[in-house]
């Protein structure tokens, strides 16, 4: 697929998906859903259930599951986009459709900190920050959506900016940390103004990211209080074991572990969350393009990394990639369930994984394999380019 949006027919577009094997709901609470079928109206869910309890008439377009497992489309909840398909940290084209392929339906920026010349004056970075929301905005790679236009506070920043920046359609921050506000009492003042107009905040937490980026300990991340504790697991470098353990249990806000971070450490704020009864804050990124470079299967290798090191069921795993990242960032997608947007993403089991099935393969650390990608109702791929080859794979039956 591509950029286009579907050509309107007469009617609705009908949507049906059948014969699916195994349903991932997204959703921590009860993460499997007993059914085989999701009917989709115009890129919306319209209805989940038994196929023979639902109406699956007049469908435009019917999928055949082939007995494959469905669940909602992956969210990195952590990237640094600069314009278009491209960015020039590691000079790459692409990489954002080659995260569809991945998996990775939807994007949050945390700054478009890697575009050169990136402006630091305040008329500069909100003129920038509206340019990137509406540039990936109407620029959808792939279909993949990317909620882009991240301003990084600067110093001199008054309420009236982000004002003005949420009325100009910004929704997010950047990492705070990354500009000049590198103090929890300015960090704090400007993330409030921000909540206050409807804008949610991310801070990076832990060492440099690069030269020039600074430490951000947990007394800074517990006194801004953003929304969203960035890369808690550092990104890269993380911070000492009691300072993220203080973070579970200190802060009420979103946890997020990168693929970009200290895997041990990512491990660590799994545990203290699942110990403190907290999983529903635990979110997943890539903190891609970053030094670490692009990671297209990043957000699955979370999954499997999570799953099978941390001992964590791989249909919750799925849900801190899903339900979990669309609930806290916002989003209406991440979830079956009717009204949310109809992007699914179909696994298997990779071909000759040790796993004897789905759940087990990612539980045993090997990656699941993908057969087909749904965006707002459209097929946007089939057969990943990228994953190991899935098992089964769907069918398009009729469009
Ligand atoms: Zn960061």
């Amino acid at each position: 697929m591509s950029n286009d949006t579907p050509a309107k027919s007469a009617g609705p577009n009908k949507l049906v998906v059948r014969n699916v094997g195994l349903l991932l709901s997204g959703n921590l609470d009860h993460p499997i859903l007993d059914a085989d079928t999701v009917v989709a109206v115009d890129g919306v869910i319209h209805a989940v259930g038994k196929e023979k309890e639902i109406d699956t008439s007049n469908a435009t377009t019917t999928i055949d599951a082939k007995r494959a497992a469905l669940a909602p489309g992956l969210i990195d909840s952590h990237v640094h986009p600069v314009c278009g398909d491209w960015t020039p940290r590691q000079n790459q084209l692409g990489w954002i459709d080659s995260c569809l392929h991945g998996g990775v339906t939807t994007m949050v920026s945390a700054g478009e900190v890697h575009t050169p010349g990136r402006p630091k004056d305040i008329v500069g970075l909100k003129a920038m920050a509206i340019f990137a929301q509406r540039a990936f905005h109407a620029f959808r790679p792939g279909g993949v959506k990317v909620y882009a236009g991240a301003p990084v506070l600067e110093q001199g920043m008054v309420e009236d900016d982000f004002r003005e920046l949420a009325a100009a359609g910004v929704k997010f921050l950047g990492e705070v940390g990354l500009g000049s506000v590198k103090d929890g009492v300015t960090g704090r003042r400007m993330v409030a103004w921000a909540r206050k107009y409807g804008i949610q905040s991310t801070i990076h937490t832990g060492g440099p990211s690069i030269p020039g980026s600074s430490l951000i300990d947990k007394d800074m991340v517990l006194e801004t209080d953003a929304d969203v504790i960035g890369h808690v697991n550092g990104g890269h470098t993380a911070l000492p074991d009691d300072q993220i353990i203080a973070l579970c249990e200190r802060s009420p806000r979103a946890l997020e572990i990168v693929h970009n971070g200290n895997e041990r450490a990512g491990l660590l704020a799994l545990r203290t969350a699942r110990e403190l009864k907290q999983l529903h804050r635990m979110i997943l990124g890539t903190d891609s393009p970053a030094g670490s470079g692009v990671q297209p299967l990043g957000i699955l290798r979370m999954i499997s990394m999570l799953s099978s090191l941390g001992e964590l069921p791989a249909e919750i795993a799925i849900c801190l990639a899903t339900g979990n990242t669309a609930k806290m960032r916002g989003l209406n997608c991440g979830l079956i369930e009717i009204g949310r947007e109809a992007t699914f993403v179909f696994l298997d089991t990779a071909q000759q994984s040790a796993g004897k099935n789905l759940l087990d393969s990612i539980q045993k650390g090997d990656l699941a394999g993908i057969g087909m990608i749904i965006i707002d109702g459209v097929v946007s791929i089939q057969r990943s380019r990228n994953t190991p080859p899935a098992t089964l794979v769907p069918e398009v039956v009729r469009a």
